[in-house]
């Protein structure tokens, strides 16, 4: 016998595969969503569908965008011959917020884990390599400073290193382990002027 409904039972079983949502979280959404007006519960159905379905990778930096190509990478003023490597979208943000950065960004989407199984071709390294054979004078390396976002950036250097394009890892003035996205921006500009050349 179902302990309440096959449909929460449903429910609670989609929520749950949630990235942070353990079983409480996931019974309690899903009972404060049945006891949602019907209007809002529309609402939220209909932008998650339509947030899946027009958000895509700009050509470029494959950060998520609306259009093609995205604002930063469309914006004439940006210095197309800087690209900041950064893990993901989240990270891009973080470092547009301060709006001290002039270059234009490359979005792996991940890093290397050899430990949970993701390699070098999971991530967006190959279209990375691509974008170098364009007009390019720096690669500068923003990824996490956790074990994963050092081995990246170790494996990017030495790819990028023969040829004779400038790569630089930023600062450490980034806590160990920190998600680049909770440091606030003082830290981030300290880290990205500090940065070194590899
Ligand atoms: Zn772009």
């Amino acid at each position: 016998m179902e302990l309440y409904s096959g449909y929460i039972g449903k429910l609670i079983e989609e929520l749950e595969k949630l990235p942070g949502i353990g079983a409480k979280s996931a019974q309690r959404m899903a009972f404060h969503i049945i006891n949602m007006p019907q209007e809002r519960v529309n609402r939220l159905a209909n932008t998650m569908m339509e947030a899946k379905s027009k958000v895509r990778y700009c050509k470029d930096c494959w950060t998520l965008t609306d259009r093609e190509i995205c604002g930063v990478c469309s914006n004439p003023a940006r210095d197309k011959s800087t690209i900041m490597v950064v893990e993901n979208t989240r990270d891009l943000a973080a470092y547009e917020k301060t709006g001290k950065y002039n270059g234009v960004y490359h979005v792996l989407h991940g890093a290397i884990s050899p430990m949970i199984g993701i390699g070098p071709g999971d991530i967006r390294l190959k279209e990375l390599i691509t974008r170098l054979e364009g007009d390019v004078n720096e690669v500068i390396i923003a990824t996490n400073s956790s074990l994963e976002g050092e081995t990246t950036a170790m494996y990017i250097s030495k790819l990028i290193k023969p040829t004779g394009i400038k790569v630089s890892r930023i600062a450490s003035g980034v806590p160990v382990g920190g998600d680049l996205e909770y440091i606030d921006e003082v830290t981030l500009l300290r880290a990205l002027e500090g940065r070194i050349e590899l």
